[in-house]
């Protein structure tokens, strides 16, 4: 009944959702400290042939954190994993990150080990994240593990009462698209005034278990759901950001790598303009002795330079199904970069 209260047509769902432009001077700067995780979701994107199964020392994430200092520029920090509760210094990263003039958020998949509310105070973290994929342990758990949700909810439930600004992932799969719309009634009683919906990339076990459950959803899909459930959301006042995919009719293409600042660095020194290319050896940067060197040769910045009809370069070389073409092989649609954003606010 609530949902049926809450329906609004496709139409007026598309209307209101508000692309977020790449905006210069704005930077992203996504941190895995470590690779190790508690769980094994099934659609995990952390490759540890590539990454590595190492994790930073907490002298190295701080030299780290100065070199993608940039005075002047808002730079929003992501310290992600892996589970990067399981550093025992993550307290300590997070206040070092501040100093030097972050804004923080930390990705958890809810486990909060070393007793991380404890260790920092609201205004030390901007935001704390917890993954969640689905609105009850039968969908959730089935992807990210037994027990996964009821933990989860419990410390959302500890980080809301300590007054920490907290929000919600949800990795949208064929496994859990249909239960999307049950989650605005969760985030509303839990009190989670932010969620991010994502698209399941197709890396990781993703990229390997293609055609079995967790897979991606279709536009069809997508576009059917999706931005219906973030307008019902945002009408119950909720910050909904999901990810745009398919562009549409005169809207322009962009590639982040080309437009945007943002750093994919992980524990082994690899650092990536674009997420898509995490599986490969085609990294733009690498870290070493606490240095910052760009990469010559053959990298991820060489494919950002081309333009094709079907938009984002990695995706037609990556996800090649993802894209349909009329009769005269042009594509029907042009899928955007994987980092622009729509957003509603609630
Ligand atoms: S998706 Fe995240 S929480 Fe799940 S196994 Fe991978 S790193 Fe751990
Ligand atoms: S997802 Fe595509 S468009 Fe975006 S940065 Fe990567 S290659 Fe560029």
């Amino acid at each position: 009944m609530k949902n049926k209260e809450l329906h609004v047509s496709p139409k007026k769902a598309k209307s209101q959702a508000r692309t977020v432009a790449f905006r210069s001077g704005e930077r992203n700067v996504f941190f895995h400290i470590l690779t190790g995780c508690n769980l094994a979701c099934k659609h995990c994107y952390i490759n540890r042939e590539q990454h590595g199964t190492g994790q930073l020392g907490i002298d190295e994430i701080e030299e780290w954190l100065k070199i993608f200092v940039a005075p002047g520029k808002k730079t929003n920090l992501i310290i992600l994993g892996g589970e990067p509760t399981l550093h025992p210094d993550l307290s300590r990263a997070i206040r070092s990150a501040k100093k030097l003039g972050y804004d923080v958020t930390v990705d958890s998949n809810g486990y909060l080990f070393h007793d991380l509310l404890e260790k920092v105070t609201p205004s030390e973290l901007d935001f704390l994240s917890f993954s969640l994929d689905g609105p009850d342990p039968q969908v959730n758990d089935d992807i990210r593990g037994e027990g996964v949700f009821d933990t989860c909810v419990a410390n959302i439930k500890k980080a809301v009462k300590n007054g920490f600004n907290v929000s919600v992932i949800y990795t949208v799969s064929r496994k859990n698209i249909n239960h999307l719309h049950r989650m605005t009634e969760l985030l509303t009683e839990l009190e989670v005034n932010k969620f991010f919906i994502q698209v399941l990339g197709l890396r990781g076990n993703s990229a390997i278990s293609e055609g079995e459950e967790v897979s991606q959803v279709a536009r069809e899909e997508w576009l059917a759901v999706v931005p219906r459930v973030a307008e019902e959301a945002a009408a119950a006042g909720i910050h909904v950001t999901f990810p745009k995919v398919f562009l549409e009719e005169g809207e322009v293409f962009e590639c982040a790598g080309n437009v945007a600042e943002n750093y994919f660095i992980f524990p082994n020194g690899r650092v990536y303009k674009c997420p898509l290319c995490e599986d490969h050896p085609i990294h733009s940067y690498e870290i070493c002795d606490n240095r910052l060197t760009a990469l010559n040769g053959l990298t991820e910045s060489s494919f950002f330079q081309l333009e094709i009809a079907e938009g984002c370069v990695m995706n037609k070389l990556l996800q090649p199904d993802t894209i349909e073409y009329d009769d005269d092989h042009n594509p029907v649609y042009r899928i955007s970069c994987c980092l622009l954003k729509q957003e509603i606010k609630g």
